[in-house]
């Protein structure tokens, strides 16, 4: 027998509603904070427990909540934002579909206490999953305070999906530096578990913002975008092209004071920065757009992360060309590494090999090297040559300060120098981390400034890295104390080891530790190799070669590029007619 159709409790209503508008801890934090910024809030402090899952409290001098309309403010589809359905494309606030503090407070226990600018006394309301429980007077400043205990403590399967506290943690962090970004007037606050993650002065000036978040380094370096095409108004900041990062996560886009994730404006900011960045590498940016609003209808998601552009394309190429304006008043000539301009292929430390590659007669007939390809598939057939080891190798010299040239028994071998010794490197690393990895103490220790979200992925990964060598200490909020490096990288400057370490740590689930460590060390090294352009005595380039011949896959640098192409002397009769000519 099927059910008979009902309407659902109210309760149960919200805890559906709630599944779209709170997904995890960020997302309440995203909805209150938002709440206090249309209140017209001058300071929003976060208080952060357990991930959010025990704790989120924000704490604002908005208008406040009148006392009559407390339970009101938490009865789903109840919102002082919105009057009319022609409203709804006139969008002036961050809010106007009156569902988060209902749905907020259908899967948690809420307290809400407010007091608004001519009432002498606070209101204070409790909500545990969805039933009001209390209402009563009570002393408090002007505006409001929110507490959120025991996040999904009445939805056990939504607690299972969410990641580690970490992870949560790094997407309250991202949200609320994000925010004070956009909002350089607000004094923003956030702590979390009991520790100062952020704090901004509210002064104004985002410039200053943007050295909390990032360094005081990047933020000096970051250019300023004003532009202006007829209703289009884009202000912030974007990255100098040699500030850049190994994913797109740092690219930040605010339509109307609303953060939006669209890839369609993320693609146009990395178009302008077409042919100025190596492959692979993005800008950082935090770009702010104003537009009519009825240019942009934000009712497209219970969340608002996603909106709808009347004119997608027109913003599409204002965006583009306000970016690429910019670039090039601040960059006069732009420099291409043709060095990096090759895809990366994932797998580190991999046990697979690369074949070597060599030329075929009709990419020989093209003039091109050839292209390490992906697939096996693609790779001519070489039955003779050894898959693994190579082979004792003659050393013949240096070209074009970037290659090796060596004879071997078959043929001849051209050595791109930098993969080389980041395989060498590579390998002389992993086979110390087996028994314990030399290190090597600085006589002065070096300070590294880090920002908020950068600090909390290095406190995650000081175990492995005190296990590769390092020895770093937390020393102030954001500062970090480097006492030792590993003694490989003893020709480094440790504050630029570390932030490479830093720099590109994964953002969300961390894998296997092994692999953790396989990264970071792939990292250094590559950063620790001698580079192309660099002229290497005679006997540094026998070291090498010798090196290399000891790798255990030295056919490929720890990141999958080819270290070597063997012309053999098959190939070199074919090539001069010799031999099977056509
Ligand atoms: P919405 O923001 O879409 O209107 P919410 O559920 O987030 O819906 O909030 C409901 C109402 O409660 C808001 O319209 C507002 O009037 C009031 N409110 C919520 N948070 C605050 C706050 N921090 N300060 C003042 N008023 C608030
Ligand atoms: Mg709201």
């Amino acid at each position: 027998m099927p059910m008979p159709i009902r309407i659902l409790p109210d309760e149960i209503a919200s805890q559906i509603a709630a599944g779209e508008v709170v997904e995890r801890p960020s997302s309440v934090v995203k909805e209150l904070v938002e709440n206090a910024l249309d209140a017209n809030a001058t300071s929003v402090s976060i208080t952060i427990l357990g991930a959010g899952k025990q704790l989120i409290e924000i704490a604002d001098d908005g208008t406040g909540i009148a006392p009559d309309e407390l339970p009101l403010a938490v009865t789903r589809h109840a919102t002082s934002k919105l009057a009319t359905a022609d409203d709804l494309f006139h969008i002036q606030t961050l809010g106007f579909r009156g569902e988060a503090l209902a749905s907020i407070g259908s899967v948690s226990r809420t307290i809400i206490t407010s007091r608004i600018e001519n009432s002498n006394v606070g209101m204070q309301l409790v909500v545990d999953g969805g039933v009001v429980q209390a209402q009563k007077e009570i002393g408090a400043p002007q505006g409001t305070v929110i507490r959120v205990e025991n996040l999904f403590g009445n939805v056990p399967a939504r607690l299972k999906f969410l990641k580690k506290d970490v992870t949560e943690r790094r997407h309250i962090d991202a949200l609320v530096t994000r925010y004070a970004l956009a909002y350089p007037q607000v004094r923003f606050r956030l702590e979390q578990e009991g520790k100062l993650a952020l704090q901004t002065t509210g002064n104004g000036n985002r410039r200053e913002v943007l050295a909390s978040l990032y360094s005081a380094e990047i933020a000096r370096k970051m250019l300023e975008v004003d532009a202006q095409y007829e209703d289009f108004r884009m202000t912030g900041f974007i990255s100098p092209t040699n500030v850049t990062r190994g994913r797109r996560t740092e690219i930040t886009f605010f339509v109307n004071g609303r953060w939006v994730q669209d890839s369609s404006l993320t693609t146009a900011l990395v178009r302008a920065y077409h042919t100025l960045l190596m492959v692979g590498r993005f800008p950082i940016a935090a770009l702010f757009i104003e537009i009519p609003s009825e240019e942009v209808d934000v009712n497209v998601h219970p969340a608002k992360a996603e909106v709808r552009f009347r004119h997608r394309d027109r913003i599409f190429s204002d965006v583009q060309r306000s970016v690429r304006r910019a670039l090039l008043a601040h960059t006069p000539v732009p420099e291409i590494t043709t060095q990096m301009q090759w895809t990366p292929t994932p797998p580190v430390a991999s046990t697979q090999e690369t074949p070597i590659w060599e030329m075929t007669p009709d990419e020989q007939k093209k003039g091109d090297l050839p292209m390490p390809q992906p697939g096996p598939a693609d790779v001519p057939a070489q039955p003779e040559l050894p898959t693994d080891r190579v082979p004792l190798l003659r050393l013949i010299g240096q070209v074009a300060t970037a290659y090796l040239i060596a004879e071997g028994p078959d043929g001849l071998y051209l050595i791109d120098q930098h993969a080389a010794h980041e395989r060498v490197l590579f390998e002389k690393f992993m086979a110390q981390r087996n028994n314990s990895i030399a290190s090597q103490a600085l006589l002065s220790p070096e300070t590294v400034e880090l920002s908020v979200q950068q600090t909390r992925l290095l406190e995650d990964q000081l175990p492995a890295l005190q296990k590769l060598g390092f020895t770093v200490e937390s020393f102030g909020p954001h500062t970090f104390l480097i006492r030792a490096i590993p003694a490989l990288l003893s020709g480094m400057q440790p504050s630029a080891a570390l932030r490479v370490l830093v720099e590109d740590f994964e953002e969300d689930e961390t894998p296997l530790q092994a692999e953790i460590e396989a990264k970071i060390v792939a990292r250094v090294c590559k950063r620790a190799a001698v580079k192309a352009g660099q002229v290497l005595a005679p006997e540094a380039q026998q070291a090498l070669i010798r090196d290399l011949e000891a790798c255990a896959s030295p056919r490929t640098c720890p990141h999958g590029r080819p270290t070597m192409i063997h012309l053999s002397v098959d190939l070199l009769e074919r090539q001069f007619g010799r031999r099977g000519a056509r």
